[in-house]
């Protein structure tokens, strides 16, 4: 079958690779869609796992096998069949270690592992033909419903990704939330929340996404100037009410600059989320024991100062969110499957598996029209 290889920073190969074996109450499916993710992005381009892999875990396709002679875990229980068209979780915690008692999914260790591969050490496989679901992350297939397309049910992963952030924030109807970052996600974030009953001031870099903002359920929209600040000593928006209390900010946009400002804007007693911020500093690193002192980068960046007193004496939290909430799971297919959530609107590009590598680098550096990118296999 073919399959695009990772052999090292910025290298995709597509290549033939053996269809994976499968073993008993295990899935073969073949890929239909698979979304390209900002989080396999940064590794290809940084190189911070070692090849080879065959990358992509937005994956929605057709069970065309079930291994063993009475796979009644997948048949039975959760009355998978051939022919099934089905969305992939590629991770999916145990449910019972002391993380997940804490409901810190991301963190147990059953979770880290990566249960769907097409070949090499497993790494979500969908930018190859076919994949291989392994039983561990079997809870996490979910059947697309026949109104609803592949690429809708390629869309669940980072929904439910947003679901869950969303679901940290106390908020009341009626509140107002600052999104920092409209692209896929910040849109995702925007309609969510107001399908929530929350009020949205959505700001970007990019007019069109200022546009397509309003469009999902923003209150309010503006432009950031630079990477910078995101709202203050920006053009004056009519729509924005001097007196806006902000409840919360989530910030989907890697910027320290945008994290100290939301610390400034949020009311007493508010949250802060952070999304985007999914790579470590290298001063952060080199603050690590192991690594000496004269090995530190010259230029390594400096910490942003954050004032202690704005979480302590104002009561304001400073919180992240990362990766995904398996039970939250059947409310993401709701969502995405009735398109209160019309993700279909948030897909700009589609290219074709041997195209995986110029995907990738649109995805890397967006253009003013470009949001979700999907690699299709057929
Ligand atoms: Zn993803
Ligand atoms: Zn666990």
């Amino acid at each position: 079958m073919r399959a695009v290889v990772y052999h090292g920073v910025n290298d995709l190969r597509l290549e033939s690779v053996p269809v994976p074996h499968i073993g008993a109450n295990e899935l073969l499916v073949k890929v239909a869609v698979c979304g390209v993710c900002p989080t396999d992005v940064k590794k290809i381009q940084h190189g911070t796992v070692p090849p080879p892999r065959i990358f992509g875990h937005e994956t929605a396709g057709t069970i065309v096998k079930i291994g063993g002679k009475n796979p009644s875990l997948v048949t039975r229980h959760l009355s998978l069949k051939v022919g099934d068209r089905v969305a992939l979780h590629h991770h999916v915690p145990c449910g019972d270690c002391h993380f997940c008692r804490h409901r810190a999914f991301a963190q147990c260790e059953t979770y880290k592992r990566t249960g769907i591969t097409a070949g090499f050490e497993p790494a979500g496989g969908g930018y190859a033909d076919y994949v291989r679901v392994m039983p561990f992350v079997l809870r996490g297939v979910v059947k697309i419903p026949p109104k609803n397309s592949f690429e809708e049910g390629a869309m669940l992963e980072p929904v439910n990704t947003v679901l869950k952030a969303v679901r940290r924030l106390n908020l009341l109807r009626g509140d107002a939330v600052l999104v920092a970052g409209q692209g896929p996600i910040g849109l995702m974030f925007t309609r969510l929340l107001q399908l929530q009953g929350v009020n949205v001031l959505a700001t970007d870099l990019l007019e069109s996404r200022l546009r397509l903002a309003k469009q999902f359920g923003a209150g309010w929209t503006r432009l950031a100037r630079t990477a910078g600040p995101a709202v203050r000593g920006n053009v004056g928006d009519a729509f924005l009410p001097k007196s806006l209390i902000l409840d919360a900010a989530i910030v989907a946009v890697p910027s320290d600059a945008v994290v100290q400002e939301a610390l400034q804007l949020v009311r007493p007693g508010g949250q802060i989320l952070l999304f985007a911020h999914t790579k470590r500093s290298s001063l952060v690193e080199s603050r690590e024991p192991r690594v000496e002192s004269k090995k530190l980068p010259a230029l390594a960046p400096r910490p942003s100062p954050l004032d202690f007193s704005n979480i302590c004496l104002d009561e304001k939290d400073l919180i992240g969110s990362y990766s995904s909430d398996f039970t939250l799971q059947r409310e993401v297919a709701r969502l995405v499957f009735s398109r209160q959530l019309d993700v279909r609107r948030l897909i700009t590009h589609r290219f074709p598996l041997e195209q995986t590598d110029t995907a990738v680098q649109l995805a890397a550096r967006p253009t003013p029209d470009s949001l979700k990118i999907l690699v299709t296999q057929s």
